[in-house]
């Protein structure tokens, strides 16, 4: 698929060249990562960050959130839901928290895969190769990073602290497959901003980068964010900008499939935000594989405001679960026992490239 393919998908409107496009990609995840759907319990251990990201509720710049960050021994607990529940992975969230104690969490990374036993995925941003590689000798598996958008210009202007632009995803990804880890990014869809034309860029990027991992949620916005506030002068004409809908975001997850048969991809809590009834359904039904339930403790959920309104936040683990297995089963499908590893990282960790 060029280009100008990938643009045209994403202006389709035709119900049946629609539901062409999801029929295809349904087919592909089936015969590249079958009927098991995966499920990932979710830890966000911390809000505290010191990036000023403008779509983020998060960002350091907003002095409204109360900022928290979590003991080892409830990460651990977190943790052990997630393994009493029969996820296979733990993935470890946070801002980014140029204070943190990179020992504090390579010791509780240890400890989760030694006494626990699951596979770890961190998704805590851009570091240095040091920590990076700390963290991945302490026995983190995954790391996810997306660069948001591939366009430069817009790069700079959602994140005014970034020295280099985009690039510093692109190095810092490149340095995380090196190093060994199983490598997942993505962007955000209908980006005040966002052209067509960048969001078909970036899908190919997807594929350039071989991914593992794919998480392409939409933008939801944020009131207490520079970007919420100025929207208007971000906006582009209605032709240029991308919409941040539901059905845009099947129509990416739909493309990423077909460009990258063999990655994970999420029906993410974003999309759930869009449509709580049926979003994560229909995602699962064009193209993704995988859930990311939420084992975050309630009482620290409403402070990990990165979009209001996020879905299930007040829902117990044991609940949130119980829905996701009556989700998954509704739709014919089940959920996945084992680590559940993307198996394009299979076939390069066989062959001993990048370890
Ligand atoms: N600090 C980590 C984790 C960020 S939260 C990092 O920098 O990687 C995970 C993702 O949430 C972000 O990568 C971003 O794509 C998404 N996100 C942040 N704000 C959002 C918003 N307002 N709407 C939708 N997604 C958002």
């Amino acid at each position: 698929m060029n280009r100008q393919e990938i643009i045209s998908c994403l202006k389709q409107t035709e119900p049946a060249e629609l539901k062409k496009l999801w029929d295809s990609a349904d087919r592909v995840r089936a015969e590249n990562v079958g009927q098991a759907v995966h499920l990932r319990g979710l830890v966000e251990f911390s809000n505290i960050c010191g990036r000023k990201c403008r779509y983020c509720g998060i960002n350091a710049a907003n002095t409204k959130v109360r900022r928290y960050q979590m003991s080892k021994a409830e990460i651990l607990d977190s943790a052990q839901t997630a393994r009493k529940l029969g996820y296979g992975t733990v993935v470890l969230q946070s801002g980014e928290n140029r204070k943190l104690d990179v020992y504090f969490l390579a010791e509780t990374i240890k400890e989760i895969k030694q006494t626990i036993g699951l596979a770890v995925t961190l998704s805590l941003g851009q570091w240095d190769r040091e920590v990076y590689q700390l963290w991945k000798h302490a026995g983190a598996d995954r790391f996810l990073l997306r660069f948001e958008t591939g366009d430069d210009e817009l790069y700079r202007r959602l994140h005014p602290d970034s020295k280099t632009g985009v690039a510093e995803r692109f190095d810092a990804l490149r340095l995380l497959k090196e190093l060994g880890y199983e490598v997942g990014s993505g962007v955000m869809i209908g980006l005040p901003g966002q052209s067509y034309q960048s969001l078909a860029d970036d899908l190919l990027k997807f594929k350039q980068l071989e991914l593992d991992m794919i998480g392409a949620g939409p933008y939801i916005k944020h009131q207490d964010t520079q970007l919420g506030k100025d929207i208007e002068k971000f906006l582009l004409d209605a032709k240029e900008q991308v919409p941040a809908t539901e059905e845009m975001t099947y129509k990416v997850i739909a493309l990423a499939r077909l460009l990258c048969p063999q990655a994970n991809i999420p029906a993410t809590t974003a999309l759930a935000t869009l449509n709580p009834k049926q979003g994560r359904e229909q995602g699962l039904c064009c193209g993704a594989n995988i859930v990311m339930p939420n084992v975050t403790p309630v009482k620290y959920r409403q402070m990990y405001e990165i979009y209001p309104a996020k879905a299930c936040i007040a829902e117990s683990a044991e609940t949130c679960n119980a829905c996701m297995l009556k989700r998954i089963e509704s739709i014919g499908r089940y959920v996945g026992s084992g680590r559940g590893d993307s198996p394009g990282f299979l076939n390069r960790a066989q062959m001993g490239v990048g370890l």
